[in-house]
């Protein structure tokens, strides 16, 4: 297929079949074949065979592209209804939710320039979504894994862990790749927790208190989060900074303040 790449579009395709082969894996290892996929950016194909092979007609792909969307719905015509010209940000994940039984899983190979702003849309529809694995850059995939202390912690560790367990997996050299991006890549895994703890907590506020301890990473809590909350809520954690603190401080702060 002739093809001229869009860098606007953060067109990095995966080349490498160790790799295309190693991601499918860590998918089929992760995702239940009775659930629904989606594939965000399925590109010109590269692991979508794999996934085709084990998802069949749960297999869903979004891709932005025109060119490449013409191209998928041909080469993939026996799924050619589940098939998006869409841009992932403005793809409603509920229009293929029929049930609350439906789950669904996402995955793909993420244009780099887009990935953390579709990384919050999926979290807008956690409700429906069960496992997601993705290729990140490897700066954008330790954000989402880490854990307090470590200097990668912060919003997006805390916004994806207080619903998901986070698994960082491993890097992927930008060889295997065309064309070559200037950085390393690395696989994580994204599972909804099982047992959902402090679900009674008002997610709205707790966002809020998370942004604004972050936006003084450097101040202790009782400096950064005095605008917001008594001395009283913050008395456990007031010489400490953002970065000490777990999800759950930030929930048992946010069910306090509700008190
Ligand atoms: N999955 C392919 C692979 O691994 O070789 C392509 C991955 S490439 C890094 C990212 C893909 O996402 C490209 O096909 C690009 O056109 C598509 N893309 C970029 N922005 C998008 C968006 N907002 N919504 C959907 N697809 C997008």
């Amino acid at each position: 297929m002739f093809f001229a790449f869009k860098k606007k579009l953060s067109q990095n395709f995966l080349i490498s079949s160790e790799y295309i082969k190693k991601f499918n894996d860590s998918v089929e290892l992760l995702c239940d074949s009775k659930n629904k996929i989606i594939e965000i950016g399925p590109g010109r194909g590269a692991i979508t065979d794999g996934l085709y092979n084990i998802f069949k007609k749960n297999l869903f792909l979004v891709e932005i592209d025109r060119d490449l969307y013409q191209y998928l719905q041909s080469r993939y015509s026996y799924i050619y209804s589940n098939i998006f010209h869409k841009d992932f940000l403005k793809f409603e994940i509920s229009q293929i939710v029929f049930d609350e039984f439906d789950k669904v899983n996402c995955v793909g190979n993420l244009p780099f320039g887009v990935s953390t702003p579709i990384l919050f849309h999926l979290l807008d529809s956690k409700n429906f979504i069960d496992k997601m694995c993705f290729i990140l850059q490897k700066e954008v995939a330790m954000r989402l894994a880490a854990k307090p202390g470590n200097k990668a912690y912060g919003i997006p560790s805390i916004f994806f862990q207080a619903h998901y367990e986070v698994e960082y997996k491993y890097e992927i050299p930008p060889e295997a790749f065309f064309p070559r991006p200037k950085v390393t890549s690395s696989v994580v895994t994204i599972s909804k927790k099982k047992e959902q703890k402090n679900i009674d907590y008002d997610e709205s506020l707790f966002k809020k208190i998370v942004k604004e301890s972050f936006s003084k990473r450097r101040k202790k809590i009782e400096n950064s989060l005095k605008s917001l909350v008594g001395p009283e809520v913050i008395f456990n954690y007031k010489e400490m900074r953002p970065e000490e603190l777990s999800v759950e401080d930030f929930i048992s702060i946010t069910k306090l303040m509700k008190l």
